[in-house]
């Protein structure tokens, strides 16, 4: 009896060794043996200071930080990444974005309708996964999608990178944006009624029942965040419904996005105290006053004039916005509401196609013109991008315990914020994404395992 236990015993354990060997789980898993990654940051940067430390060296377990400072001992057997010439600083948000939308000048005429016909929920998860691949390549390590993506495209990214199958951002999705009749849309009767053309770009939510009935639906698929039209009709969302839809959405610890297109609707969604108001256009600085004061993030979507995009009048606007909203305090995030495309988005030295990364880097321009100190645009497109994704307690921060998600840049960006154009190296949940200004995202594609909602791995 004995003797048969231990033989069992020696099978089962010889067992478990060849079937680890034959599947090895990713770096990110967390077990005992996780591996060691050590990084020499010659400048580390801490946006929530402003300040820069020297010669840190920062301990990365699994996909964990475990220890930051300088003149730490290596420990044995870990790999030592030498980044000695590059300021080291925390990834970074974009924090309105559409990655499973992308209209463009033909065939549609920039038209999203038809965009809308013509893409389907497949196609555009596949756009929004490559998209999302840009924007970690430029150094977006979380990404909050707010709408504007079919059925659930933007959930089903977040959770195809969290299982990983693929790398990416974090995604904050929202799932369909939700409004009062008709959304964004001026649909014609037909296409209201017999053709349901509203879902899912958009949740029809009129009534209080149809309200939390919407909110719960996102959550229920998914939704991390939910992103309301405040004002996108004249009929929008009165101070009550916006405050029931937080209500309901802080029951499954979603936090919620205003689209504000009125003065009207602005000043309807700061006396709800909402969490986050998009667009900053229809904004004055009263407004700007009254957010600074209720602690009310801005994702203003600051689009820079440029040889393929916007007007010099509606520049001048976003510059004098932005400006405003500073003076004022307001806490600011980095957003580009970026969902088009077209063919003049080149290089101008080069002639080479721009990447979706490099486009939404672009938008620092609107922020050098407005005088914002780099320090302060950092913070922006890192701490407080983190904490209107309302994860910053979990990843964003260069902080033991937290998921090791890094970038490396030549230069300082606090001295010259246009050196995060230049990103050589991307970190996401401890596993390198970019070395040496190269995508290196074999690590991230595998069969399997596939990470489960508690967070543990498959075998
Ligand atoms: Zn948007």
């Amino acid at each position: 009896m004995t003797r048969w236990f231990t033989a069992l015993c020696l099978l089962c354990v010889a067992l478990v060794v060849s079937l680890s060997a034959q599947t090895p789980a990713p770096a990110s898993a967390s077990s005992p043996a996780a591996p060691i990654t050590v990084i020499k940051a010659g400048r580390l940067i801490d946006p929530e200071t402003g300040t820069a430390a020297l010669n840190q060296v920062i301990v990365i377990e699994g996909e964990r930080f475990k220890a930051i400072g300088a003149n730490l001992p290596i420990p044995a057997g870990a790999e030592v990444i030498d980044l000695s010439k590059y300021t080291v600083l925390p990834g970074l948000v974009d924090a309105h974005t559409h990655m499973g939308m992308t209209y463009k000048e033909q065939p549609e005429n920039n038209y999203y309708y038809l965009t809308y016909i013509t893409d389907s929920t497949p196609l555009r998860a596949i756009q929004a996964a490559s998209n999302g691949m840009q924007l970690l390549n430029s150094g977006f390590t979380v990404v909050r999608d707010v709408g504007n993506n079919a059925l659930y495209v933007d959930v089903a990214l977040r959770q195809a990178i969290e299982q990983g199958w693929l790398p990416g951002p974090t995604v904050i999705p929202s799932g369909p944006m939700i409004g009062s009749t008709g959304g964004q849309f001026w649909p014609t009767p037909e296409m209201y009624k017999q053709h349901n053309i509203m879902f899912p770009e958009y949740i029809d939510a009129n009534s209080s029942d149809e309200i939390v009935r919407a909110v719960r639906e996102n959550m229920l698929f998914g939704a991390r965040t939910i992103k309301l039209c405040i004002d996108c009709k004249p009929w929008g969302y009165s101070v009550d419904d916006i405050k029931l839809a937080m209500r309901e959405a802080a029951t499954g610890g979603c936090k919620v996005e205003g689209h504000v297109q009125t003065a009207a609707g602005a000043q309807r969604a700061i006396d709800a105290g909402i969490y986050i108001i998009a667009h900053g256009t229809a904004l004055t600085p009263e407004h700007h006053r009254q957010m600074a004061e209720k602690g009310i993030y801005l994702a203003g979507t600051d689009t820079p004039f440029t040889p393929y995009r916007g007007t010099e009048a509606a520049y001048k606007r976003a510059i004098d916005s932005l400006r405003d909203a500073w003076e004022k305090k307001v806490p600011l995030t980095y957003s580009t509401d970026f969902d088009y495309w077209n063919e003049r988005m080149k290089d101008p030295k080069t002639g080479r196609w721009l990447t979706r990364g490099e486009l939404t880097i672009a938008f620092l321009q609107t922020w050098k013109a407005a005088g914002i100190p780099p320090a302060d645009t950092l913070r922006a497109m890192t701490i407080n991008g983190y904490k209107a994704a309302d994860i910053v307690a979990e990843r964003g921060p260069i902080k033991p315990g937290l998921f090791a998600d890094l970038i490396a840049v030549p230069g300082d960006p606090l001295a010259d914020v246009d050196a995060l154009r230049t990103v050589a190296f991307v970190m996401k949940n401890g596993m390198v994404y970019k070395r040496d200004g190269v995508m290196t995202p074999a690590d991230f594609f595998h069969p399997g395992p596939v990470r489960m909602p508690n967070g543990r791995w498959t075998r």
